[in-house]
């Protein structure tokens, strides 16, 4: 059901009030660690990924060093992520191009994060939200796209780039980001994939899900 502007807003300020810190579980003193860390997240959990990042980045404690780094051994410390072999060739390869072109930064537009092995829009997303503070910025991962769906801020649609146009189309740009974060709290503790504890939701009043479930 289309929600009006006033409701929108009152959702995302539940959200907020139960998430006061609406922010990424990954660990990331450094920018370029952050583009890594979502690189060793995919088919992993942050928390696996918060596990081997410090002796990773302890080892090459520079981007410099991570562009020399032996592909096999940069293997050995990600080992446990899964898909390491195409992770740790990413992470060298990306780690090249920033020093190459970039002059070691992390580059701040969509088009250019593309460009980096192993970057897909969330990935882009999550760099332009959280290093750059981009306004209207969606990060549609797992959580994002389902719970977006059963509160009724998009069709439904399981596709992360429609989930990022339907969403930027209702949510207040400067809270995009925060509000994405959250979801991924609220669907690890309380709006679970197979499981959704609606009586201790806080996103009740606003929920679709939660309206068609009840009226039966
Ligand atoms: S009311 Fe239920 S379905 Fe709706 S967001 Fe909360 S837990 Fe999820």
């Amino acid at each position: 059901m289309k929600k009006t502007k006033s409701e929108v807003n009152a959702l995302v300020d539940a959200l907020k009030r139960a998430y006061p810190d609406g922010i990424c579980s990954l660990q990331y003193p450094k920018p370029y660690e952050l583009l890594f860390s979502v690189r060793l997240s995919a088919q992993c959990t942050d928390e696996r990924v918060n596990k081997v990042t410090p002796a990773l980045f302890a080892r090459y404690s520079t981007l410099e060093a991570l562009a020399e780094a032996d592909v096999t051994e940069v293997e050995s410390y990600i080992h446990s992520t899964g898909f390491f072999h195409a992770k740790a060739r990413d992470i060298v390869a990306s780690a090249q191009i920033l020093v190459s072109q970039y002059a070691g930064r992390v580059p701040d537009t969509m088009e250019e994060l593309l460009k980096l092995p192993g970057v897909g829009r969330k990935t882009a997303n999550l760099i332009l939200g959280d290093v750059y503070h981009m306004p209207g910025v969606v990060v549609a991962d797992t959580h994002c796209i389902r719970i977006s769906g059963r509160l009724g801020l998009t069709d439904g649609t399981k596709d992360p780039v429609k989930v990022e146009t339907q969403l930027r189309k209702v949510l207040p740009p400067e809270e995009s980001n925060d509000f994405c974060h959250r979801l991924v709290l609220h669907g690890r503790a309380v709006c679970m994939a197979r499981r959704t504890d609606c009586g201790n939701c806080t996103l009740r009043p606003w929920c679709d899900h939660f309206t068609t479930i009840t009226a039966k």
